[in-house]
């Protein structure tokens, strides 16, 4: 796949027409293989939000939308659906260029991402309330679920197009109007999906996004009373400021923040496959996902055999253009996030852990001027150390000793996040045990990284609030309205509770 070489120039997308940000400005995206801007975007600030919330909101209130049948809201879903898989490979090489994943990945995900709007577009005509048999005489009493309203959805670097879709699905299945902010690192892809939105026939208004930064943009939309909901997916500090900023108006929330999680090896398990398990969880998408498996628990019988066979592979591991079939670790996303990654490498030399892979900038004639790592590894960590504790969000793994089954769960517990868990075993009952004892939202059992639109997705304890992801997602942009209705004859008593 071939990059974009001219600047390319990006305009907003607000009540279904494309144009200027109201600052006339602009600013740049950077290709993080070549260090080197490839697109400008719109600097948008307040003035753009209140006319991105206008044109949702009257969306929302009247018009085509807000009338449409169910069934046709699915049939828009599922158009957009196609588009997307029709467009997949120039969506993926926009990805690829904006946030330098690797291309086999972004191509994969981008084959799988209209089965978002297949499965959402399905649930569209199948919200159905209930009716309560209700313990009052004369009474017809039921209950109906309704769209929460216009919905601030805020997504990150890592992956704007998957983690957008995990938000627009559900939410337009549900029948809510969107203002979409994506990450000011990687906006072009989010852009360029509105084009399909705009061809799929969504009427105006219906989605709408506004680009830059957090607090010209960010801050504006989260404490917009325009607002009804924010579905907010990024770090643990942005989490809590949008946190704050929703608590303002009881806006309704869900929050997909960081993770630290845990893989657990023990002494039965097949350990090639933990191997490969492992090296997934730290190293594909260059330890750049929330459900990075950062802490590796490994049994003390089985730590140096373990260690050197996991060595042996994640030190084959092919860095370079991540347009190039053949590489397996790209560039970090953002030279912040880069600079980040190298602090963090410090922190836990300057605590004590032993560096025994990477810990230094890949310095390969394949990696060019991008922002790369090497695969780094750190031994003889204490779960109490910072680099166990705090998220780093890049190719980063620490190792840490255990003897016990019971000491394994209370270290993997022993975080303030809860995304994800691996657990490498073959004894079914410590499976089980295992999936029961570990306090967090997915439990991986002999297998890592695995999601699916029909799976429910979303952290225990600092890890968010909420799930994306399955039929719960869909409940998380409803309202649920109760409706009583007396058939009786006579209103009884009035200064009496019915
Ligand atoms: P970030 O928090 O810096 O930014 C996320 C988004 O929030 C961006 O669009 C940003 O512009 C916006 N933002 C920043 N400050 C804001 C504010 N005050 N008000 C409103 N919006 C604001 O996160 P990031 O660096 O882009 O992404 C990395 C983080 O995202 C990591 O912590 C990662 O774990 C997390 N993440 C979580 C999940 C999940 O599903 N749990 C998935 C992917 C990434």
């Amino acid at each position: 796949m071939s990059r974009i070489q001219s600047m390319k120039k990006y305009q907003c997308f607000i009540g279904g027409c494309w144009g200027e940000p109201a600052s006339g400005d602009y600013f740049e995206s950077v290709d993080p293989f070549l260090a080197k801007p490839w697109a400008l975007i719109p600097r948008c600030d307040a003035r753009d939000v209140d006319a991105a919330v206008a044109a949702a909101r009257t969306a929302f209130d009247r018009g085509e939308w807000a009338s449409m049948h169910p069934s046709r809201r699915g049939q828009l879903l599922r158009r957009l659906g196609e588009l997307i898989a029709r467009d997949a490979d120039r969506l993926a090489s926009v990805e690829v260029q904006d946030n330098g994943k690797l291309y086999a990945e972004m191509r994969g995900q981008l084959g799988y991402i209209p089965h978002w709007f297949d499965y959402f577009g399905g649930l569209a005509d199948k919200i159905e309330g209930s009716v309560i048999p209700i313990d009052k005489p004369d009474m017809f009493t039921f209950t109906s679920h309704e769209p929460v309203g216009v919905v601030a959805a805020i997504t990150p670097w890592n992956s704007p197009l998957l983690l957008a879709t995990w938000k627009l699905a559900p939410a337009l299945a549900a029948g809510c109007t969107i203002v979409v902010k994506p990450s000011e690192f990687t906006s072009a892809s989010t852009l360029e999906l509105m084009k399909l939105v705009d061809e799929a026939g969504f009427p105006a208004g219906v989605l709408n996004v506004v680009t830059g930064f957090g607090p010209e943009v960010g801050e504006p939309l989260t404490s917009h009373p325009g607002i009804d909901k924010i579905a907010f997916t990024g770090g643990e500090g942005s989490g809590r400021r949008v946190a704050h900023k929703a608590a303002q108006n009881f806006k309704r929330l869900t929050l997909e923040l960081g993770g630290k999680s845990a893989q657990l090896v023990f002494p039965d398990a097949d350990l090639d496959n933990a191997v490969k398990g492992v090296v997934s969880g730290i190293f594909a998408a260059t330890g750049q996902t929330c459900i990075a498996g950062s802490r590796l628990l490994v049994h003390d019988s089985i730590h140096n055999e373990f260690l050197d066979k996991f060595i042996e592979l994640a030190s084959t591991a092919r860095m370079g253009d991540p347009m190039s079939a053949e590489t397996q670790v790209g560039p970090i996303t953002t030279q912040p996030q880069y600079q980040r990654v190298l602090s963090c490498i410090e922190m836990a030399r300057a605590e004590g852990a032993e560096c025994v892979l990477g810990g230094k900038p890949a310095a390969r004639p394949e990696c060019g001027d991008g922002w790369f790592i090497e695969p780094t590894v750190f031994a003889n960590v204490s779960n109490s150390m910072r680099i166990a504790q705090e998220e780093v969000f890049g190719p980063v793994l620490s190792v840490i000793g255990f003897r016990e089954d019971d000491e394994a769960y209370a270290l993997a517990n022993d975080s303030p996040y809860g995304l994800a868990a691996g657990v490498w075993t073959n004894d079914q009952r410590r499976a089980f045990t295992a999936a029961k004892r570990l306090r967090a939202g997915t439990i991986w059992t002999n297998t890592y990284r695995a999601v699916s639109y029909m799976a429910p997705f979303g952290g225990f304890k600092n890890s968010g609030i909420g799930r994306e992801g399955g039929q719960e997602a869909i409940q998380e942009y409803l309202e649920t309205k109760c409706v009583w209705m007396f058939y009786g004859k006579d209103v009884s008593n009035p200064f009496v509770m019915r």
